[in-house]
């Protein structure tokens, strides 16, 4: 999960993990990975820098000693609800395939252990449709990149000087629907 902060929405969450005990220091990670900068390989086991990873998941993938693990925060989730943090929660369009039609009980669930408020996600991709329209109608650049994956954006957002010729308009739907969130309930 994504935390927000007060000003953003942290890239730093760790999304894959490397078990150094595991881990042999074969460096098959880092050729798939398509980044490359975010695994540090100089020392006995590759670690990884959060704040480089996209978190696309190549390197699970490839890791045949079963090293890197992907990072689920539930339990951190469930802990701050039992501090009674305020939570507010953002649900993915895929629950709707996930829950069919329980997408509501979901809604209730979540209140009722705790959660503050319970958002869907379009909202921030019509925003992000307005930005794109506002984009086209300048005339300034000659493509944009319009893709909700959440690992495409996050190259292009923390690589720049890769994708100059290729810009896209710069909030993502999740993170646009979280601003507006955090917005109604500073
Ligand atoms: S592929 Fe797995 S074992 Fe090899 S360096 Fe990467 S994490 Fe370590
Ligand atoms: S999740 Fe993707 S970007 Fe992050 S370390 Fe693995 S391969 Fe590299």
């Amino acid at each position: 999960m994504a935390t927000l902060n007060n000003n953003h929405i942290d890239k730093s969450t760790p999304i894959v993990g490397v078990d150094k005990n595991k881990c042999r220091n074969c460096h098959t990670c880092i050729t798939t990975c398509p980044v490359k900068y975010c695994n540090d390989g100089s020392g006995e086991y590759v670690k990884v820098n959060h704040s480089l990873c996209i978190g696309c998941g190549s390197c699970l993938a490839v890791c045949t000693h079963n090293a890197r693990y992907p990072i689920d925060d539930s339990d951190s989730f469930i802990e701050d609800l039992k501090k009674n943090k305020k939570i507010i929660v953002i649900v993915a369009p895929a629950a709707a395939a996930s829950f069919n039609n329980k997408l509501l009980q979901l809604n209730s669930w979540l209140k009722s252990i705790g959660v503050t408020a319970v958002f869907d996600v379009s909202f921030g991709a019509e925003l992000c449709t307005k930005s794109y329209v506002e984009l086209l109608s300048k005339k300034s650049q000659k493509s944009i990149i319009c893709q909700p994956c959440p690992a495409i954006v996050n190259y292009i957002e923390i690589y720049p000087n890769r994708n100059k010729k290729q810009k896209i308009p710069e909030k993502k739907h999740v993170k646009l629907r979280a601003e507006h969130v955090r917005i109604k309930h500073a």
